[in-house]
C-alpha cells in the first residue's frame, strides 16, 4: 500500500452554515452542488477556499503531466 496518487482530501467551506468538510478531490464538485442544492435551493453558498483552489489546480495540472 502505497498513498502515493491518492486523491487529496479538499476542504469545502460554507459561510452561511459555518462548517467545514472535506472530500476527496474527484466529489469536490459534486458535494458543493449536493450541499448548495439541498441546504441553499441551489445558491452558491460552499465553496472550496480560493487560495486551495489555486493550488489544486496546480496539483491536478501536474497530476495530469500538463506541466511537463
Ligand atoms: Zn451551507
Amino acid at each position: 500500500m502505497t498513498s502515493d496518487g491518492d486523491n487529496p482530501d479538499v476542504p469545502i467551506h460554507c459561510p452561511e452554515c459555518d462548517t467545514q468538510t472535506r472530500v476527496p478531490l474527484p466529489e469536490v464538485a459534486g458535494a458543493i452542488d449536493r450541499h448548495n442544492e439541498t441546504q441553499h435551493d441551489g445558491t452558491e453558498c460552499a465553496r472550496v477556499d480560493p487560495d486551495l483552489a489555486d493550488q489544486l489546480a496546480d496539483l491536478v495540472a501536474e497530476d495530469m503531466g500538463l506541466l511537463d
